[in-house]
């Protein structure tokens, strides 16, 4: 096999991210029962937190909604003392990641200092996870500790249902979740995925859009895009195959279809109306409602959930596909406790799971829990979405879309309003969609 250059992560990009997937997988990876016994006996012992100098702000998960929910918690209300918990001893972006899978741009572009983002804005971060909740008393129980707590939001993201591929068996979820990792949960499973491209020989490369309402609507298209352009630059024998349950690509067709067709006619296989019903993980093989379609190489990317910690904590609304909290739709508190608060990917309506809308949530959501404090109430406001993809890697060439989202009075019924979408592709957006990442990280890790 000739060696191939590595595309932009160093070895030494690899160390350091390296410690940090073990440190989240260890944690994350685990039931959030075990607490339970701890709480019955009463034997765990406070968090190590200073005491609390106002009314305490517990914020589960580092994420893009976390991160900007504890920043903006402490902006809209400076005496409020935000603890924010996130296990991950490093921030990883999945926003530009494809990009980062080609050679686009550098490792050290994606990943952040939690130390930084606390300490640049005025909070404390916990390098500890979330297990259990007693909402009654409000203590929240963590990996170290427990913490009192006046508010508590839950940011947790996502988990993945490879049920939804007809793979039930548990040992088998694993199998596939191992092999073929979706990468599109932060860290080990991007770099799994990159280290698969720069060994990757000939054949197919096999990749997946879930059903429903998954994160990153446009992901797995600029992702067959990136692999793609990737295969001709390296001159790689291989082709992407991208196996799609929808008529087209969810968002940005136009853009994504002209791409396929101009640029990638001959390394890339676009499959729409195409559901997957089982793995042959032994045959290295999906079985789909036409035939079968084997494969080399895989990221194999199953329907999403909210991430367990939701269910776990009895927060899942039961009536929800995906298992995501039932909260009050317009005021994101859970149903009955106006201490408990979801945002980001975990929520149950159904705007685009993507990090821009996270970040602008979580700003709504921040002010809507310091006025709570203070007896107040502030009026709905909609989050945004502006969603760059690059469609070619070399000259870097993107499109968009910038939506905001409309309900029915309610909260129950949703649409799309205000909506940009620009589908002919250009430098131009290239330029602005990794300024877009950096304006974003700036937000979330600087003052
Ligand atoms: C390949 C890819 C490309 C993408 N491109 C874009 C893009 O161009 N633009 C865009 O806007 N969005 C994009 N997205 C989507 C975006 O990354 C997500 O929508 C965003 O990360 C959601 O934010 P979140 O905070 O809800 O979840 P996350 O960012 O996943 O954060 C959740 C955090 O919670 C932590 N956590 C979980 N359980 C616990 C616990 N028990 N205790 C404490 N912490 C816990 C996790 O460790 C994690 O850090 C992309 C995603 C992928 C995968």
């Amino acid at each position: 096999m000739t060696e191939r250059k590595t595309n932009g992560i160093g070895r030494r990009g690899f160390l350091k991210l390296g410690a940090a997937g073990v440190a989240g997988a260890a944690t994350i990876g685990g039931k959030a029962k075990p607490a339970a016994a701890a709480v019955a006996g009463g034997t765990m012992m406070a968090a190590p937190l200073p005491a609390a100098k106002g009314p305490r702000v517990v914020v589960v998960g580092g994420g893009w909604s976390g991160l900007t929910m504890a920043k903006y918690l402490k902006k809209a209300k400076p005496d409020f003392d935000v603890v924010l918990l996130e296990p991950s001893s490093v921030f990883f972006s999945c926003p530009l990641s494809n990009l980062w899978l080609h050679g686009v741009v550098e490792t050290d572009m994606l990943i952040h200092s939690y130390v930084d983002a606390a300490r640049n804005n005025g909070y404390i971060w916990l390098q500890a996870a979330l297990v259990d909740l007693d909402r009654e008393k409000r203590r929240a129980y963590t990996s170290l500790g427990t913490i009192d707590y006046d508010y508590i939001v839950l940011s947790p993201g996502i988990d993945y249902m490879y049920e939804s591929f007809g793979v039930e068996d548990p040992a088998e979820q694993y199998m596939v979740a191992q092999n073929w990792p979706a990468a599109f949960k932060p860290a080990s499973e991007h770099l799994t995925l990159k280290g698969k491209l720069e060994d990757f020989e000939e054949g197919v490369f096999l990749l997946t859009v879930p059903p429903g309402n998954y994160r990153c609507l446009p992901g797995p298209y600029e992702r067959a895009c990136m692999i793609a352009s990737y295969f001709q630059k390296e001159d790689i024998p291989g082709k992407v195959v991208l196996i799609d349950p929808n008529e087209k690509p969810t968002i940005k067709a136009e853009g994504f279809l002209a791409a396929f067709e101009e640029l990638y006619k001959d390394v890339l296989e676009y499959m729409p109306s195409t559901k997957i019903e089982g793995i042959d993980v032994g045959k290295k093989k999906v079985v789909t409602d036409f035939e079968e379609i084997e494969f080399a190489d895989a990221a194999i990317y199953p329907r999403v959930r909210a991430a367990r910690l939701i269910e776990n904590l009895g927060l899942a609304d039961p009536k929800s596909p995906q298992k995501e909290a039932a909260i009050d739709p317009l005021r994101y508190h859970v149903i009955g406790d106006e201490h408990t608060y979801v945002a980001g990917d975990a929520r149950p309506m159904p705007f685009s799971k993507s990090g821009n809308t996270a970040n602008s949530e979580a700003k709504i959501v921040a002010r809507m829990i310091a006025a709570h404090a203070e007896g107040k109430e502030v009026p709905w406001q909609s989050p945004e979405t502006i969603c760059y993809s690059a469609v070619s890697a070399d000259p870097l060439e993107s499109i968009m879309v910038d939506a905001k989202y409309k309900h029915d009075g309610t909260g129950q019924g949703w649409g799309f309003t205000d909506v940009v979408m620009i589908n002919d592709r250009s430098k131009d957006l290239g330029k602005a969609n990794i300024e877009w990442g950096k304006g974003l990280w700036r937000d979330m890790f600087e003052a």
